[in-house]
């Protein structure tokens, strides 16, 4: 990865890109916003739209790169800069490759399933006909920060449901009667082993929900990659 960051003119595109992940986060979708700027001018924007629309192809940077292209009027963004917050997954990094954009800003990296060097490195190939320049960490701290925060506020949302539920079962179960029974077998089912059973609630429900691997390596790991590279 090389160049150069621009503060403060890169910055506040980063920031208008941050500002399109918390649109994701409010609809309850990872928050991951995009920007591509041309110019000196926005000429498209995304956010992560994937449980909203219900297709993996809702990636920011995909939403973003439609919106320029329709701009452009064209199919390749060449000349243009795409500021991402979070790393480019395998699709997000071909379309970019696809689309000649020759620079791509990067908040934060995706340890598990980044292509601008994380796990591959799509970006910089020179097999292809094109290959992208990368500046890593405008704004990290924040992009990070966003997703571990947005992991955070799920895995309590799911605690608390839990909670709930085991709270509304003795309730049941005190009311006593033909229910007591069926209500016990639920509340005490051996479904995992006792380790897996702790240590599921919040990680393996994650990931469950989540359904992505962009989505695994929130809590932690990626702040840490953030710094690094910082
Ligand atoms: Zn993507």
């Amino acid at each position: 990865m090389s160049g150069t960051i621009q503060q403060p003119i890169e910055m506040k595109y980063m920031k208008e890109a941050i500002r399109q992940a918390k649109k994701a986060a409010a609809l309850g979708d990872v928050p991951i916003g995009c920007v591509i700027e041309y110019q000196g001018k926005i000429i498209g924007r995304g956010y992560n739209r994937r449980m909203a629309d219900k297709t993996v192809l809702a990636h920011a940077e995909i939403l973003a790169m439609k919106k320029a292209c329709k701009k452009m009027g064209d199919w390749r963004l060449e000349d243009c800069t795409m500021y991402v917050t979070l790393e480019p997954c395998p699709m997000c990094a071909g379309a970019i490759v696809q689309a000649r954009i020759p620079r791509v800003v990067i908040g934060c990296l995706n340890p598990k399933a980044g292509c601008a060097g994380s796990v591959l490195d799509l970006l910089h190939q020179e097999g292809f006909n094109h290959q992208a320049e990368t500046s890593v960490g405008l704004c990290g701290e924040e992009c990070s920060r966003m997703l571990s925060d947005f992991f955070k506020e799920l895995r309590k949302k799911k605690a608390d449901k839990k909670a709930g539920e085991k709270a509304g079962a003795k309730d049941a179960e005190k009311a006593g009667g033909n229910g007591t029974e069926k209500i016990r077998t639920s509340s005490q089912l051996p479904v995992k082993p006792v380790g897996q059973e702790g240590h599921g609630d919040g990680e393996e429900d994650l990931q469950g929900a989540a359904d992505d691997p962009r989505q695994e390596e929130q809590p932690g790991t990626d702040s840490e990659a953030c710094q690094q590279e910082l």
